[in-house]
């Protein structure tokens, strides 16, 4: 078999944290009342950073090999009024007839913390295999309940070809007064040919790719809004997009428009241009705007933009 490219996975020491601490308290449940430890869930939140190789957009199929580093900054820890967790399987249940408040509970809990954090993806849920020490590996139950369900459901939400599952074992060297020491992350991912990839066992860290989308810092904010009364009327759209992505339409004449999209950790990370036809809608080749790292430099309106800059 060909040797692929496969992405990092990192996670953030506060997420971790609170990720060892629901595997340790379901665990330790367990052994007091069934003598094993019980499995849980919990769904976590990740931030992506795309290689460099290729000018993509939120528009594009990005798959696994699009990947450079995957970094968990955020998680959601189902309420333990749903749970139905066991030392062989982790589900959710609630009592007849509240199945759909359960619903809306657990995408009420994923999308607040989505709305706070827009460059975050939720990518598929993670869960423990308490009684495994160091590698693991998903079950079949995992892959297809779970790991293939989402790989379709990202597919067709955000046009991502893989789904992520992050099964938490035992450390194979725990250190014993701490819980984030006595635990590890092993992630596996489905991609894009229904393959199951071992990405190994995360780190902890990563801040950098954690931060907000630029539209979320004053700068940003002041920023966007000098593009936008510069460009006036030509600017036919200025959209939102998962991932903290953010997109600006502009018309350029009666046939044609450029499309400029920001990505969530603009300008450390250089925006994306692509030609759109006004009469077909085709879009052409997507390439990188490159005006080096400060907001400052690029400008989306033309003219009175120069002016802008002669007097920041
Ligand atoms: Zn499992």
């Amino acid at each position: 078999m060909k040797k692929v490219f496969l992405p990092k996975v990192k996670i953030s020491y506060r997420v971790w944290t609170v990720i060892t601490n629901e595997v340790a308290k379901w665990a330790k449940i367990g052994k007091e009342s069934y003598q094993s430890p019980l499995e849980c869930v919990f769904y976590p939140l990740t931030a992506i950073s795309l290689n460099k190789k290729r000018a993509l957009t939120p528009f594009d199929t990005v798959n696994l090999k699009d990947i450079r580093q995957f970094t968990l900054g955020d998680v959601f820890i189902p309420p333990e009024q749903y749970t139905n967790y066991s030392s062989y399987a982790a589900s959710f249940s609630a009592p007849m007839g509240q199945e759909q408040e359960m619903q809306q509970v657990f995408a009420q809990g994923i999308e607040t913390k989505l709305k706070k954090n827009p460059q975050f993806y939720f990518l598929g849920p993670g869960h423990s295999h308490p009684f495994s020490v160091g590698t693991t590996s998903p079950s079949s139950t995992d892959i297809n309940h779970h790991m293939l369900p989402y790989r379709n459901k990202n597919e067709e939400l955000l046009g991502f070809g893989f789904s992520l599952a992050i099964i938490v074992t035992q450390h194979p060297k725990p250190i014993a007064f701490d819980e984030r020491y006595k635990w590890q992350a092993c992630v596996f991912a489905l991609d894009e040919y229904n393959q199951v990839q071992d990405l190994g066992v995360a780190e902890t860290e990563g801040f950098n790719d954690l931060l907000q989308p630029f539209y979320y810092s004053h700068d940003g904010n002041t920023w966007e809004t000098l593009q936008k009364a510069f460009l006036g009327e030509k600017l036919i759209e200025h959209q939102r997009w998962p991932g903290g992505w953010t997109s600006f339409l502009i018309r350029e004449n009666e046939e044609k428009a450029t499309l400029i999209m920001l990505p969530p950790r603009f300008p450390t990370q250089m925006p994306v241009k692509q030609t759109i036809s006004l009469i077909t809608k085709q879009a052409g080749e997507s390439e990188f705007w490159d005006c080096g790292r400060g907001y400052k430099n690029y400008c989306l309106g033309d003219i009175n933009s120069v002016h802008y800059l002669k007097q920041a």
